[in-house]
């Protein structure tokens, strides 16, 4: 996967050593994830807080980040904000406000929602702006840019584009936002050539999850 990744970074002309890879881990035991971290994987990604939280209890010994990328209710995002290096779903002023804290900030990425349906997930890009300064203005998140999953059934790169696209607003309004989160197994490369620099690979690293996920 790193040959891959290296790849597709030098025919986009970009340096693979800015692109952060996290392996996505949802539904595989906290044994896998340990035997991950054996061959220097550091950058874990969950996507469902029970689960997420479990698994972290009982590695906290290792030296891992936690990202969480799934859709996240507001009543779970303290618990959250606990083991999270970093959460890539945020969507919604509600989740800002119960973000928000008076300790060490969190890294945070605002989810776009590229599909017209309103329940997958992430802010649709006319909001983008607004959810934006709302997390500027937010004590303990510090925003790192945009997050999003490529809708189904049509041409990722366009759809990359498009979050590549809102990113140069969001650094009009803070230039050290300038993180995209983006690229999947099956897409990574299109992520890798509109400028992702956190890719999140679950199957093309672990192998088919144990359950539908
Ligand atoms: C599961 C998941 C991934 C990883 O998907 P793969 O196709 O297994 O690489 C990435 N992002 C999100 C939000 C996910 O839920």
């Amino acid at each position: 996967m790193t040959g891959r990744i290296a790849e597709a970074a030098a025919d986009a002309g970009r340096d693979a050593g800015e692109i952060t890879t996290i392996v996505v881990t949802k539904f595989h035991p906290a044994a896998l994830v340990s035997r991950l971290a054996d061959l220097g994987v550091r950058d874990i990604g969950e996507n469902r807080h029970q689960e997420a939280q479990a698994k972290a209890a009982e590695l906290a010994a290792l030296d891992l980040r936690w990202h969480f990328i799934g859709q996240l209710q507001s009543k779970k995002a303290r618990q959250v904000r606990a083991y999270a290096s970093a959460i890539h779903s945020v969507d919604r002023g509600a989740l800002v406000d119960a973000l928000r804290s008076d300790e060490a900030s969190v890294d945070c990425f605002v989810q776009v929602n590229l599909t017209d349906d309103p329940g997958r997930g992430g802010v649709l890009p006319e909001g983008v702006p607004a959810l934006v300064e709302h997390v500027l203005e937010t004590p303990g998140l510090r925003l790192r840019g945009l997050m999003a999953v490529a809708p189904l059934g049509e041409p990722a790169r366009p759809a990359f584009a498009r979050v590549r696209e809102l990113s140069e607003h969001v650094r009009r309004l803070e230039p050290t936002a300038h993180d995209l989160s983006m690229g999947m197994s099956h897409d990574f490369r299109d992520a890798i050539m509109e400028g992702a620099t956190h890719l999140r690979i679950g199957t093309a690293i672990t192998g088919n999850r144990p359950d539908a996920g």
